[in-house]
């Protein structure tokens, strides 16, 4: 068994965690105002000559209200300049959201009209990244003599949407996704309470303890195959922008040494193993419906609009089912989003795990809520035909690590080993991994406790 070889490199913990972690970066949160609306240039808010009056925080409920003639938006109108973005980090309004903000209220309260907002919408069709605004997003307007030209989404450091008017008056995306780097940390600790605690206590974010229970709960029971004075460690990535930390965390490494149980999870290949290479990942079902149905539309980012040419990505499959079919969850996962899209219609998201995350669109009834937890197979919708949608069908997307990926070819967690010509490569991340533990571990013993 490899856990032994871990056990024996684990087998001297540091008294102190705390000296370990005092050199490790500190990272500045982004501080808030609550003072929110910045007006820096004297605006030309002529844009609500036709807005759809919406009492604020009513937008979900007012989706049925009909755009105005003179705004409505047709792809198949020619519209081939789309503009390149230009001012992003310099925009003439500049909002951070608030709690209770919608965007309909914040556009009502910058007197942007409704029939605009629809058509951001309509543009954000493709990504949905609009149904994720939270206070702390920053949310930027610029504005020219026909009304909004560019309008910024900002979520966190490393995600940003830019949507530009076009010439034709409907708006393009485009998105900017910060890389950052990674910086591994090494945490260890030992157990008291429970699990998600004793990390935090050693220097993990929770989040980063719930990735860990999460990786680990096909394998371990977190009641009663803990006992005080277990030793884990943990390799972690987390991404940082201008040094500062960004909320994103790769887990690449667990090891958990435990009076009753002993258990590993190490990140290869972008799947997790045990030490000894079996999967933790439960697998997906490739198709979320219970039989094979027509493909009407197959993925595809590139297409292009067959009158406009202009690149309308096609984020999803299309299976072509009958209003009422049963749609199942394709793995098990969190349900994160159900939505009612003017667009979109009413839509489901299922979060699998910190890579995996599903989206089902064009629903006529969901059977889940917001937060609750799925498995593999679960009926979770009924397919249908809501909001833009030609006819009847289910628009399925998988997304991997936040991209949209095919579905119907992307690699996805059915491996339950590691192919044996990778199995060398896997040992050595093992023993990487293992190695800056026990490093890690020597060098917290060297250091004087607080
Ligand atoms: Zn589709």
């Amino acid at each position: 068994m490899k856990i032994d070889n871990i056990s024996v490199r684990l087998t001297s913990f540091a008294r102190s965690v705390k000296s370990v972690l005092s050199h490790l970066p500190t990272p500045h949160r982004v501080v808030l105002g609550s003072v929110c609306l910045v007006l820096l240039v004297s605006l030309t808010l002529s844009d609500d000559s036709s807005a759809v009056p919406v009492a604020p925080g009513q937008f979900r409920s007012n989706l049925d209200l009909e755009l105005p003639k003179a705004e409505s938006v047709s792809l198949d109108e020619p519209s081939e300049s789309a503009q390149e973005p230009s001012a992003i980090d310099d925009p003439s309004i500049s909002y951070v959201v608030k709690k209770g903000d919608t965007l309909s209220t914040i556009f009502d309260f910058l007197h942007i009209s409704q029939a605009t907002l629809y058509q951001l919408m309509e543009a954000d069709l493709n990504l949905l990244a609009l149904d994720t605004i939270q206070p702390g997003h920053q949310l930027g307007f610029n504005f020219d003599e026909h009304g909004l030209k560019q309008f910024i989404f900002r979520s966190g450091l490393t995600y940003q949407v830019t949507f530009d008017r076009s010439a034709k008056g409907d708006f393009e995306f485009k998105e900017y996704i910060e890389k950052g780097g990674y910086r591994r940390q090494i945490i260890s600790g030992t157990v008291e309470g429970d699990l998600p605690r004793s990390m935090k206590r050693a220097g993990a974010r929770i989040a980063e303890a719930y990735q860990v229970t999460n990786l680990l709960k096909e394998r371990m029971n977190f009641r009663s195959h803990l006992r005080a004075g277990d030793q884990f460690q943990l390799a972690v990535s987390r991404q940082y922008v201008n040094g500062e930390y960004t909320g994103n965390s790769i887990i690449e490494g667990f090891v958990y040494e435990g009076a009753v149980r002993q258990q590993s999870a190490f990140l290869f290949d972008g799947n997790y193993f045990d030490a000894d290479g079996e999967s933790l990942e439960k697998a997906f079902q490739r198709i979320p419906l219970a039989k094979r149905y027509r493909i009407s539309s197959s993925f595809n980012p590139k297409r292009r609009h067959p009158v406009t040419k202009l690149i309308r990505p096609h984020n999803g499959t299309d299976f072509a089912v009958g209003i009422g079919t049963p749609v199942l969850a394709a793995g098990d996962g969190v349900v994160r989003r159900v939505i009612k899209h003017r667009y979109a219609g009413l839509y489901i998201e299922i979060q699998h795990n910190q890579k995996y995350k599903t989206r089902y669109l064009h629903l006529s009834k969901a059977y889940v809520r917001k937060g609750q937890k799925v498995s593999r197979g679960q009926k979770i919708a009924a397919s249908g035909n809501s909001g833009r949608s030609t006819g009847a069908h289910l628009h399925y997307e998988l997304h991997v690590n936040g991209r949209p990926v095919n579905a119907m070819t992307a690699k996805i967690p059915v491996v339950q080993t590691i192919a044996r010509n990778k199995r060398n490569a896997f040992k050595q991340q093992v023993a990487m991994l293992t190695t800056q533990m026990s490093e890690q571990l020597m060098l917290a013993e060297k250091q004087p406790s607080e």
